[in-house]
This record gives structure tokens, C-alpha cells and sequence, in this order.
């Protein structure tokens, strides 16, 4: 099933890129395996999947441990300053960096391991009360404030959109992401590029691909519906 669930989301992103005049390959596909177990991430790897994203520090680590070494990992979910030193020369890449307070600790973390962390600036894109993120109007000040941190490279903007049954209505936010993008971009400072913008989620990333999207995680259109009843 996720061999073939995957074959369905490449061919969707293919097709996304090439109605907007897009490279398939300017797309990176995110294995969001959350609850999964490591039986369905072996699948998944089987199939030639090699980027996986977790939103749990604890699982982010243990399945890291058990699957083979050329698999990047992706540390999608809301991260608290204790559980940094976890994720720290683990994650390729940390999504959900929204604090400076955070940030700093990433820093110094990375500066006690030496190496250099790849970070993405999450954003609150819809103001909704239920998601964590930085508020738009103060991306720009994010940015540079971050810019001072030398064991940290900011890589572009992530966010989660409003959950919905009609994909569509989350344009105008993937839209908007794009927008601070290019204002970050103009503002040319130092240690910020904006080359990944990770948005687009099982429900939309078709949408977020017209809009952009360089990086769409995708969980249960590669591995199901998730079960947290268990
Ligand atoms: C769970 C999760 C996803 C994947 O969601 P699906 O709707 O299952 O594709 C993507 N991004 C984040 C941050 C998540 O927590």
C-alpha cells in the first residue's frame, strides 16, 4: 500500500509543478511517519523514500536508530528547549523554530557539538490560536534577529495551514507565505536564504505547489490515516 500510495504523491507532485510551470525536481517530498510503525518507513524506503519527518523528538530519535544511515530526518513538530540537545546533528533539517528563546538553545547546542543547524522559521500563517508559529507581521524582525546565531542557518518559512475540507481556501496563505519570503529575501541579511518554503499537507499540497511550495509533508497519503486512539 505505501509503495504505491507514494507512486500516486510523485505523480501528483509532477503534475502539480508542470501546470505551474514548476521542475518536479525544485520539489522535495517529506514522509511525514508520525505513529507509523517502522515496518511502513521500511516500505517506504523499499520504494526509494529517503526523507522522513517526525513531530516527536522521542520517536524522531528511536526510528533514526533503526533505519539505515542515508535516511534524512525531519523534525516537523513543536520542539521545547530541553529536547534540542536530541535533535541537534540528528534532524537535516529542524522545521518549527518559533522562539528566539529556541533558537538560542539550538545555537548553543550546535556550537557545543560543532556543527552548523539547519532551521526553518515557522509561521502562524492563519493567526489561529491552536498553532504555534510567529506571527507574520514579525517575520522580518524574526529573521534578523536569528541572524546574529553562527551555528545556525535559516533556510526559508514552514507553516501549517488551517485544517479544511476544501484545500482551495488555503491558497491565499500559501500565497502569503511566498509574499514574506520574497520581503525576507530583499531585506538581504546575513545567514538567511529563502530557498525552502515547507507548506502543503495530504489536503493541499497540490495548492501549495501553484503557490510555491518547495517542500510538502505529506503523512496520510503516503501511510494512511493516523490512529492515536492505540
Ligand atoms: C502530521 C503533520 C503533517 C502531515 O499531515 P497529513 O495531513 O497526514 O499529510 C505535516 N506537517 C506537520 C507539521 C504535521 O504535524
Amino acid at each position: 500500500m505505501v509503495e504505491e500510495n507514494l507512486r500516486q504523491v510523485r505523480t501528483d507532485i509532477a503534475a502539480a509543478a508542470s501546470a505551474a510551470g514548476r521542475n518536479e525536481s525544485d520539489i522535495m517530498l517529506l514522509a511525514v511517519s508520525k505513529t507509523k510503525p517502522l515496518s511502513m518507513l521500511q516500505e517506504a524506503y523499499q520504494a526509494g523514500q529517503r526523507r522522513f519527518g517526525e513531530n516527536k523528538v522521542q520517536e524522531l530519535v528511536q526510528k533514526c536508530s533503526q533505519m539505515p544511515g542515508d535516511v534524512e530526518w525531519h523534525m516537523i513538530g513543536h520542539l521545547q528547549t530541553n529536547k534540542v540537545r536530541q535533535v541537534v546533528g540528528r534532524a537535516a533539517l529542524i522545521h518549527s523554530v518559533d522562539s528566539l528563546h529556541l533558537a538560542q538553545e539550538i545555537e548553543r547546542e550546535s556550537e557545543r557539538q560543532g556543527v552548523i543547524t539547519s532551521i526553518l522559521m515557522e509561521i502562524n500563517i492563519a493567526g489561529e490560536d491552536s498553532k504555534y508559529g510567529i506571527i507574520p507581521e514579525d517575520a522580518i524582525r524574526f529573521a534578523a534577529e536569528l541572524s546574529g546565531l553562527s551555528h545556525i542557518r535559516v533556510k526559508g518559512l514552514m507553516t501549517v495551514a488551517p485544517f479544511t475540507d476544501y484545500a482551495e481556501e488555503n491558497r491565499k496563505y500559501f500565497r502569503k507565505m511566498k509574499q514574506i519570503a520574497v520581503d525576507i529575501t530583499a531585506q538581504n541579511i546575513d545567514n538567511i536564504t529563502m530557498d525552502i518554503l515547507s507548506m502543503g499537507m495530504s489536503g493541499d499540497y497540490k495548492i501549495a505547489i501553484e503557490e510555491g511550495s518547495t517542500c510538502v509533508r505529506v503523512g496520510t497519503g503516503i501511510f494512511g490515516e493516523r490512529n492515536y486512539s492505540k
